[in-house]
């Protein structure tokens, strides 16, 4: 499959977010146009950055094609507490790589689609499939249900969010900072704050990455923390 290359990202969901739950109101109060069939849950919320007082970052990984033995040892030998929004292909290969990750270290599995679509372009019973889809993969891989979904590239619509629900997810989580190294570009080291998530992948500089993610952190005083814990129910 190919590894669709990311678009610019600012953390603009926030943003949007806001206007969604009066776009939906408007729809179950309207004619049926497109609107979310009755019964379905309540959408969850979007999480670009999450709101704490706490000295806390968090590490987040995505896909996870590339399984780089050092990365891991960086995440297990710091302990960091790392969502790792994996998609089932990229551990079909090579489950024991994650096991590793979750038996020795502090991270958990989250949802990243199936087979990393822009949500946007999929109707309700479309995203379903790839959502529950990979939580049912998850499932029978790790034994443990994902809580989170990152919708790849970032996108998602009013039906990513109730059937993220439906999944099993309580957010849609996004990103603050994108701090992964693409090609021969570097991302810009930046001043992190008290909540801020941060970005990675599962590529052949993830080490680095993390170690210049980890080390901006503790420029700031801050700590990872583990995400689905800072997430509401
Ligand atoms: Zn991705």
């Amino acid at each position: 499959m190919p590894r669709p290359r990311p678009r610019p990202r600012r953390a603009l969901h926030g943003a949007v977010a806001a206007l969604v739950p009066l776009a939906l109101l408007g729809a179950f109060g309207g004619p049926a146009h497109a609107a979310p069939e009755a019964g379905w849950p309540e959408p969850v919320p979007v999480v670009s950055r999450v709101a704490t007082t706490d000295p806390v970052v968090f590490i987040t990984v995505d896909d996870g094609w590339f399984h780089d033995p050092a990365a891991a040892k960086v995440l297990i030998d710091r302990r960091v507490p790392a969502s790792l929004f994996l998609l089932p292909g990229a551990y079909s290969y090579d489950s024991g790589y994650f096991h590793t990750l979750l038996d020795q270290g502090r991270s958990r599995v989250e949802n990243h689609t199936v087979n990393h679509p822009d949500l946007t372009t999929l109707d309700a019973a479309g995203q379903k499939a790839e959502l529950c889809g990979a939580r049912e993969r998850h499932l029978a891989e790790f034994g443990d249900g994902p809580r989170l979904l990152r919708p790849p590239y970032g996108t998602y619509d009013e039906a990513t969010r109730t059937t993220a629900r439906a999944c099993g997810a309580k957010a849609v989580v996004t990103w603050t900072y994108d701090l992964t190294t693409w090609g021969q570009w570097s991302p810009p080291t930046p001043t992190l704050q008290a909540g801020d998530i941060i970005l990675l992948h599962f590529n052949e500089t993830l080490e680095q990455d993390l170690t210049r993610a980890l080390a901006a952190a503790e420029a700031a005083g801050l700590k990872p923390a583990p995400l689905r814990e800072y997430v509401p129910e």
